[in-house]
């Protein structure tokens, strides 16, 4: 064995204590380092011929690239829709390397069993039926793959088509239905070869993101003949906006459609009787998005595919082979996802999920909401900004209270408030005004970051 190996074996109670330390002292100071960074490109170096120890790459981190790491994971990071990292998922993250399991087999590990039980968890704060099938993958874009490759599958058995076998092109018309489809729904549609024109918008309704009902029954009823895939939405990105769930589920009753619920953080309102009716009807849908890497606050990468369709699944995803035994008799993940070898990604779920319970994420999810209708509120009264929406939940969606401000202006007032180092915003369009986005999903959060973060805004006016 390389001699730095065999050391480093010998010494790794040392190398880990080090990084312990190294991640205590960045996780102490997160409340305080600027949360947006602009990072210049480096130029690459050359592989060591000898290397240096698992303790020389450490110090070189730490010297070289510690300090240019963004500060995402704290409080008063507000861009995209960004989890941090609960205590509890942080030490079960590192126990998925330390036991660096190949969660795809069923009985030679218990990690199967323990992401079953993790999406059982999940179904229980979800407020979902316990007939949901459900696998972790990396990400709600995932989800949503996984999600309309099976309602692809389902579309073409509605015709008599096996589209796992004969592929696309023995169907012969596919047309996915949304009002604010999320760009990863379009994304993926453009990955399974669906293409992303197979996208038909419906209306939203006057001040809204949810889709105008009738327009989306009025669809249906004219495309009768053919069998469509709907894409809910259960929180918008721009404004948190959710469809009537319960409405476009009863029009199942009406019509034969697939429902997919794109609820990738807005899933999280059925933790809260303040905001559970938001998700009422969920249980229509045939296939569900759920992330864990924003609400949840586990560490990147992680999300939830569910459906009631479990059949469907490995018909697209089976991976045959004499050496990994019969798709249909094994419960294997790997005929179910599109990974073949996968990380045990449900454990940091399972510590967040066991350490803080149901109640640990209604105060998470309510905190979050009431930090984002507090800072509403503040740039509501204000001279210098202008909400573009009400605050449903948790993202505040508003712009420069100035005629037609441009997206350069917005560009670089963002750049201003990044530099500043207090908070850190993303930019949007909302119904062609350029705006920004606070996004509050980080446990860490409280009021008196929303405090400097409107002090923070006001001095980069
Ligand atoms: C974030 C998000 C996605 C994409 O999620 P990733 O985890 O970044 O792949 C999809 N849909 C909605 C509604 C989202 O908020």
């Amino acid at each position: 064995m390389n001699y730095l190996l065999e050391n480093d074996h010998k010494n790794i109670n040392t190398i880990l204590s080090q990084v312990q330390s190294v991640a205590v002292e960045y996780i102490e100071k997160q409340r305080d380092l600027p949360p947006g960074k602009f990072v210049k490109d480096i130029s690459l170096s050359d592989l060591p011929q000898l290397g240096i120890s698992a303790n020389g790459a450490l110090d070189f981190f730490v010297k070289h690239y510690a300090n240019h790491i963004n500060n995402s994971a704290g409080p008063r990071y507000f861009g995209f829709v960004t989890g941090g990292s609960t205590p509890a998922s942080i030490a079960g993250d590192w126990l998925v390397s330390a036991f660096d399991q190949n969660a795809c087999g069923s009985n030679d590990s218990i990690a199967p069993q323990l992401e079953r039980q993790t999406l059982h968890f999940l179904k229980q704060l979800i407020g979902l039926d316990e007939s949901y099938f459900g696998s972790f993958v990396t990400g709600a874009t995932m989800s949503n793959f996984v999600s309309l490759a099976i309602a692809r599958q389902w579309v073409g058995e509605q015709q008599g088509i096996d589209v796992s076998n004969e592929g696309l092109q023995a169907l012969p018309y596919l047309k996915v239905v949304s009002s604010t489809a999320h760009s990863s729904i379009i994304k993926s549609l453009s990955m399974l070869g669906m293409g992303r024109n197979a996208l038909v918008k419906i209306n939203i309704q006057p001040d809204r993101e949810a889709i105008d009902l009738k327009e989306l029954e009025e669809y249906l009823k004219q495309n009768q003949a053919s069998t469509l895939i709907v894409v809910a939405n259960a929180g918008t990105v721009n404004t948190v906006d959710f469809d009537d769930l319960e409405g476009i589920g009863q029009l199942k009753q009406k019509y034969n459609f697939w429902l997919h619920v794109d609820a990738a953080f807005g899933g999280f309102a059925a933790t809260s009787p303040k905001f559970d009716h938001l998700m009422k009807g969920i249980n229509h849908a045939d296939s569900i998005t759920i992330d864990a890497h924003k609400w949840l606050n586990v560490p990147y990468d992680a999300a939830m595919q569910l459906t009631k369709h479990k059949s469907l699944q490995p018909k697209v995803f089976q991976n045959s082979a004499a050496y990994l035994g019969d798709p249909t008799e094994s419960p294997d993940f790997f005929h179910y996802t599109p990974e073949n070898s996968r990380r045990f990604r449900a454990l940091p779920s399972w510590f967040t999920l066991m350490a803080y319970g149901k109640q640990g994420y209604q105060e998470i999810v309510e905190r979050n909401c009431s930090c984002a209708s507090f800072l509403g509120s503040m740039l509501e009264s204000s001279d210098e900004f202008k909400l573009l929406s009400p605050v449903r939940m948790n993202v505040v969606c508003f712009t420069l209270n100035k005629e037609n401000p441009s997206s350069a202006s917005i560009a670089a007032f963002l750049a201003r408030i990044r530099d500043d180092g207090r908070t850190f915003f993303t930019p949007t369009n909302y119904k062609g005004t350029p705006a920004i986005r606070a996004a509050f999903s980080n446990w860490q959060t409280t009021e008196a970051d929303v405090a400097i973060t409107f002090q923070a805004l006001k001095d980069n006016y």
